[in-house]
């Protein structure tokens, strides 16, 4: 028998085995009114109610719906209350400007937008048929209404469709299927051990690649999810101790936020032997993973990913064979982007770029055919990442292709160079980047961000002779007060080289 993988499973089956249980504990303090802590039967009526209400505009199956938002049990229900019956979810980032979100709206011919109150101006200007700001729930659900059923459910239809956080060309917009989404999220929950009992708090922004499938998976597994609207260090670790956190996802920046909260935090840190933290979307730095165990004893996991492969390529977990290792070969270990996840392939080509084949792959990039064919040429997605698989069959990143460093010939890993920096105390953080140089052609310069205790240049160089081979170790250090980043935790160095360029 066949029966197609839809979204919609995921919540219908929660508010089929848990309809009393809490499903979302919202944002208390938000600009709009709170929807408070709905059960799965509750959810699951919001869904409705916001299908039905799509229904009355007549939004059709495959129509875009946006949503510009912070993480919001609003957002939340549109994972289903869009693409539950047959339209396409587009979550914009709520960071991006005016113009940004113009380009993603008229891009992705969504006929109906809904902003967060904070993003309310935005609506202002766009050409759009429907607009409505969160919060003024009329809009967004039609209660005690029942929406047209999906009439043909088809697991190879768009759910959702992301743009890229850009690092530097527009955004191009990522067609991600029900079959692409349904198999993300149940690996990501295999992988990660997901259950019922699991609390997961979304310091991960929900729009960001649908929050990496964890909105679908902990629905399905009938788990709790906790509204996270702002990252902050502190206030993370207090939603872990006030509601039992056990799972949470972020970017490597949010790591660094928690460990320097916990170096502030009086008693014991909530979570220990408890919480998992799962790592993705820029290479978390050897010394940030050791301190995630040493000073929160939380477990650290590793995923590698993107937008494009929803994301799930592979998976870094500790493995039975690593118990009784070195902390510090733990993390070395635990450092490598992983192995490949069930049912995805990996591989690395002639020039060192890593390709993946899998069901989570993208169906396409949105009206763009061409760009499209390119990138899954030869029947695997290329992921634009250099890297290589070590002799144990690990994935370890080197660098996005764009930024490999070329000094004297050789090739240097930022990525590499980054890694050993970060592992000086007085380092925060650090980008490293090549600048245009008549000797070497490019200059391998780190900019870095230190905690203020007046470490030199001679002592990082110092730092780094002993642990790299001389042509990765910086010719130039610059100390400066911050990194540019994205929304997603990406460093933006094609900014940073901006100011070294050569015309
Ligand atoms: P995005 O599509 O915004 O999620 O960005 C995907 C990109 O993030 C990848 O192509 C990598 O360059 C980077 N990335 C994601 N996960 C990792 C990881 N574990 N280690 C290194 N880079 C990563």
């Amino acid at each position: 028998m066949y029966y197609p993988l839809t979204v919609r499973d995921f919540l219908d089956r929660a508010a089929h085995a848990y309809p009393d249980r809490v499903a979302v504990v919202d944002e208390p303090e938000q600009p709009g009114p709170s929807l408070g802590e709905p059960t799965y039967r509750q959810l699951a009526a919001l869904a409705r109610a916001q299908a039905a209400a799509l229904d009355r505009l007549d939004v059709p199956v495959g129509g875009r719906v946006a949503v510009v938002s912070q993480n919001s049990a609003r957002l939340l229900t549109s994972f289903f209350g869009v693409s539950g019956w047959g339209r396409v979810l587009v979550p914009v980032n709520f960071r991006l400007t005016g113009p940004e979100i113009e380009y993603i709206v008229r891009h992705s011919g969504a006929s109906v937008v809904y902003a967060d109150p904070s993003r309310a101006e935005v609506l202002d200007t766009l050409d759009v048929k429907h607009k409505f700001v969160l919060g003024d729930d009329e809009d967004l659900f039609l209660h005690g209404t029942e929406p047209r059923e999906w009439a043909e459910p088809d697991e190879g239809a768009t759910a959702s469709v992301n743009y890229t956080s850009g690092t530097t060309a527009r955004p191009k917009g990522v067609q991600l299927t029900h079959r692409n989404l349904w198999l993300n999220s149940a690996v990501f929950g295999l992988h990660t051990t997901i259950s019922d009992r699991d609390v997961y708090l979304h310091t991960l922004p929900m729009f960001h690649a649908n929050g990496w499938g964890m909105p679908y998976g902990i629905t399905g597994v009938g788990g709790r999810h906790i509204v996270l609207r702002q990252i902050d260090g502190a206030e993370i670790l207090r939603r872990v101790e006030r509601h039992g956190v056990t799972l949470m996802c972020a970017a490597p920046a949010v790591l660094n936020a928690v460990l320097d909260a916990a170096a502030d935090w009086q008693g014991e840190i909530p979570g220990r032997d408890r919480v998992r933290i799962v790592c993705a979307g820029a290479p978390p730095p050897t010394r940030t993973i050791e301190r995630v165990t040493a000073e929160l004893g939380w477990e650290f996991i590793q995923i590698y990913g993107l937008t494009e492969t929803s994301p799930l390529v592979t998976v870094n977990r500790g493995r039975a064979e690593w118990d009784g290792l070195e902390p510090a070969e733990r993390a070395r270990r635990l450092g490598r982007a992983g192995v490949p996840a069930l049912g995805v392939r990996v591989d690395v080509d002639v020039d060192g770029e890593v390709l993946t084949a899998s069901n989570h792959n993208l169906d396409g990039y949105w009206e763009q055919p061409e760009e499209t064919a390119k990138a899954q040429a030869g029947g695997w997605f290329h992921t634009g990442d250099g890297g290589y698989l070590d002799d144990e069959g690990y994935l370890v990143i080197s660098d996005r292709k764009k930024d490999v460093i070329i000094s004297g010939g050789e090739n240097v890993s930022s990525i590499e160079v980054e890694d050993v920096i970060t592992s000086h105390p007085a380092v925060r953080e650090v980008a490293v980047i090549g600048i245009p140089d008549a000797k070497w052609g490019e200059l391998v310069t780190a900019l870095v961000v230190t905690d203020g205790s007046g470490v030199t240049a001679e002592e990082l160089t110092a730092h780094c002779r002993t642990r790299l081979a001389g042509f990765k170790t910086p010719k130039r250090i610059d100390f400066v007060e911050s990194l540019p980043r994205t929304a997603t935790g990406k460093l933006q160095k094609f900014k940073l080289r901006e100011p070294f360029r050569r015309d």
